[in-house]
């Protein structure tokens, strides 16, 4: 049978509308409310135009990227530690998760899950900080708004417009990103969640990366509330765990006190504002939060993980080094345009030079940085 009779045969297309308002509750993103796209498209004929979304965002270049693209550490401490993509997969499974038990739209989650990091430079924040001194005169340098102007501009997979056209409610949670200060109508209750699953997702990882890394060990964290309520728990229901298994129990629990808080917390709440539709979310003062109690907790380990993790001598030595490499290859892309590739030239004549050599470093994996780095400069990074 082809595709479009067995389409018509199971009416896929009334079939997810009506899964969507039986399954979603009244304050979800229902994918058959959507906006649309900039350039109309004819539906997908058994994928909802979020799920649809999500297939452009995973079949980007851009996406496949993030595997060669550090979160916290770097690719030469070792193999055990999380990179951008598989902190993105953390992040998307974790919205999802919460997403399904709350009604939200799974399928829009997943989508926003997939792109938040995208537009993430080499290196992490030091790459992007370095970037944002380089582009200080035209405006700096944001992962986040790179994000958006790779799925609206730069990928180019599709013969008919450039980006990949996603759907505007994909578009306008990315733009949320990027202006993250509050004012205006509340994003959507998917956008808010991935946002959060963020900030859990991170806590918990880079514990166990840092652990593992040995650059913290479990006493210094056992000053912490947080740890120490939830190594609290792990002793209680396992004793004489040795060190490896007591570290993997104790981010388990990490993540799964941050989930069932979250749980509780948005569940009393939704309970409570009986919220009808995604314009009453929008017109509230709402956020999704966690407890106060853990939102607490959390800023403890996230002030001690900047401190003794992400300032830890081996981090800023490495960040120092990254930051005047990209200065250093930015500068010279800048001085002699010749040097990019010649398919990027209509486009830096289009946004000019200096955004186009933040763009196209911001676009390298880790990696591919170091070879164009030797190669342009002649310097070379290891012995
Ligand atoms: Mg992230």
């Amino acid at each position: 049978m082809s595709v479009e009779k067995l389409a018509m045969a199971n009416s896929i297309l009334e079939g997810f509308v009506d899964r969507e308002s039986k399954l979603l509750a009244p304050y979800a993103t229902k994918s058959y409310e959507s906006l649309g796209r900039k350039h109309a498209e004819p539906d997908s004929p058994f994928r909802s135009p979020f799920q649809r979304d999500r297939d452009r965002i995973l079949h980007s270049s851009a996406y496949r990227r993030l595997s060669g693209k550090m979160q916290v550490f770097t690719g030469e401490m070792g193999d055990y530690h999380r990179t951008r993509l598989t902190h993105t997969q953390e992040v998307a499974s974790i919205a999802r998760t919460i997403g399904r038990a709350t009604r939200l739209n799974e399928d829009l989650i997943e989508a926003l899950a997939l792109c938040h990091d995208i537009g993430h430079p080499p290196y992490g924040h030091a790459g992007e900080d370095a970037l944002s001194e380089c582009m200080v005169d035209i405006g700096g340098f944001s992962h986040n708004q790179f994000g958006l102007t790779i799925v609206e501009e730069i990928e180019i997979r599709y013969p008919d417009f450039p980006g990949l056209n996603l759907s505007l409610e994909v578009l306008e949670g990315q733009a949320r990103r990027v202006d993250k200060s509050g004012t205006g109508p509340r994003p959507a209750l998917e956008v808010q969640l991935v946002d959060a699953a963020d900030s859990m997702t991170y806590d918990a990882h880079d514990t166990d990366d840092a652990l593992k890394l040995r650059l913290v060990d479990l006493d210094e964290l056992e000053n912490l509330g947080l740890i120490r309520n939830c190594l609290k728990y792990v002793d209680s229901q396992h004793a004489g765990l040795d060190s490896g298994m007591r570290r993997k129990a104790l981010v388990h629990r990490l993540l799964d006190l941050q989930v069932v808080d979250l749980l509780d917390t948005l569940g009393k709440s939704l309970d409570q504002r009986q919220f009808q539709s995604v314009d009453d979310v929008r017109a509230s003062e709402f956020l999704i939060e966690p407890s106060s109690e853990l939102g607490e907790m959390k800023r403890e380990l996230e002030s001690f993980l900047y401190q003794n993790v992400y300032r830890h001598e081996k981090l800023i030595a490495m960040r120092s080094e990254a930051q005047s490499r990209i200065q250093e290859l930015y500068a010279k892309y800048v001085a002699d345009p010749s040097l990019f590739p010649e398919k990027y030239l209509p486009r830096a004549h289009s946004i000019g030079i200096s955004r186009m050599a933040g763009e196209y470093i911001a676009g390298m994996t880790d990696r591919f940085f170091e070879q164009t780095f030797e190669r342009i400069t002649g310097n070379q990074i290891r012995g």
